[in-house]
């Protein structure tokens, strides 16, 4: 275990924030994580522990006084299918590796499955935690088991899907044994046929588009995910030249009747014509895009000092300088979630998890 004190964690921060920890513990291989906990090492570090990825979903709040972990354990191989089925392929990644690198590994081979959630940032094993999700495809749709540690046997095992109790951004990971599982490997299956997912938004026009543009017969998943990544990269601000940590709030999925009132309120300004954008979310209740909400608000664009809200996806808050502290951040947070409370009567929850 490389352990470090008094860490910097500006650079395990896609938001930037300029925090530290007390600790810092990195580890190369499932067999360092097993040994050092058997061993008792952890007993010697600061608590509390938060074991991170990327750090694309965070927002530290301040210096960290715990103990800080991360997985360098990274290798992309192909393991044994249990369904047998000659198009399947089943692959293991470690929990380090970054999940692009996965996607792209994925589309090199002509393999299906991950592509139209290439480009996400933030590490395979965080993916598995998140149930990440991009295009009309959720990370629970290609995996098949995940490989965790257990810091209370001081074991690994291996957990089914139907054991990961996916949902929306949510999983067994985040809830009941959040703290106790750490993700070290995840099993995904994929197919050598081919199964394009088009029916989100204008991904089949875009697919159509660059079909004619490069004369291509049939979809690839390397033509598929030049779609995404294009598509992608004409609407979200890449961390590296400004700070953020995507979606900043979830979807809420409101009872028919705050709709209705919703959509009074549009029709009221843009005419009975106007269709707000929704999602039928089952047993009366309808999801509604956080980003329009906040549009309508009138915040997308807005900047203030080192703050601000991205001026095309509302729902991505930026540190437009790359000075902005965790209370600028927040301090926006709370006037978005008051604003919107105050139009539509629906309060907004972070996606990204304070720390
Ligand atoms: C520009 C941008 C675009 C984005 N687009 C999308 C998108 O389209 N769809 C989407 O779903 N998300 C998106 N995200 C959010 C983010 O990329 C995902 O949530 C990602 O999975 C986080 O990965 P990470 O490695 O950065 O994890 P972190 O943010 O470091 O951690 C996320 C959670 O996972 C836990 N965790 C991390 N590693 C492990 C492990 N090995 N074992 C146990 N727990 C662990 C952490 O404790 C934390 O609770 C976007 C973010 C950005 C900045």
């Amino acid at each position: 275990m490389k352990i470090s004190w008094h860490h910097s964690l500006l650079g395990h921060n896609t938001f930037g924030m300029n925090v530290s920890c007390a600790c810092y513990a990195e580890y190369d291989s499932e067999a360092e994580l097993t040994a050092f906990f058997a061993e008792g090492g952890q007993s010697a570090l600061p608590k509390p522990f938060l074991h991170i990825g990327a750090g694309s979903n965070l927002l530290f709040t301040g210096d960290f006084p715990g103990t800080v972990f991360h997985s360098g354990i990274k290798f992309i191989r192909e393991v044994p299918d249990r369904t047998g089925a000659p198009e399947k392929l089943s692959v293991e990644a470690g929990a380090g590796t970054p999940w692009d690198e996965f996607c792209l590994w994925c589309a090199e081979r002509g393999l299906w499955g991950p592509e139209n959630l290439s480009g996400i940032p933030g590490e395979t094993g965080a993916a598995a935690v998140q149930n990440i999700g991009a295009y009309g495809v959720e990370f629970q749709d290609v995996v098949s088991a995940v490989r965790c540690f257990d810091a209370v046997t001081c074991s690994v095992k291996t957990i089914r899907k139907a054991d990961c109790r996916y949902g929306y951004r949510d999983s067994v990971f985040k809830q009941s044994a959040k703290g106790r599982y750490i993700v070290v490997s995840v099993i995904m299956e994929l197919s050598r046929r081919a199964v394009p997912r088009l029916g989100y938004g204008h991904v089949r026009a875009a697919a159509e588009a660059a079909l004619s543009e490069t004369g291509q017969e049939s979809l690839t998943p390397g033509l598929m995910r030049k779609v995404i990544l294009d598509i992608r990269n004409s609407k979200l601000p890449d961390p590296a030249e400004i700070g953020n940590a995507g979606s900043f709030f979830k979807n809420p999925v409101v009872p028919r009747s705050s709709y209705d009132r919703v959509e009074n309120y549009a029709r009221s300004r843009y005419g009975q014509d106007y269709a707000v954008p929704h999602f039928d979310a089952g047993s009366g209740f309808i999801k509604i895009p956080a980003a329009w909400l906040i549009e309508q608000c009138g915040w997308k664009g807005f900047r203030d000092g080192n703050v601000g809200v991205h001026d095309r996806q509302p729902l991505v808050l930026v540190n437009l300088t790359g000075k902005a502290s965790p209370d600028e951040i927040i301090a926006l947070e709370k006037k978005i979630i008051a604003s919107v409370y105050d139009i539509f009567g629906i309060g907004l929850h972070p996606e990204v998890e304070h720390i």
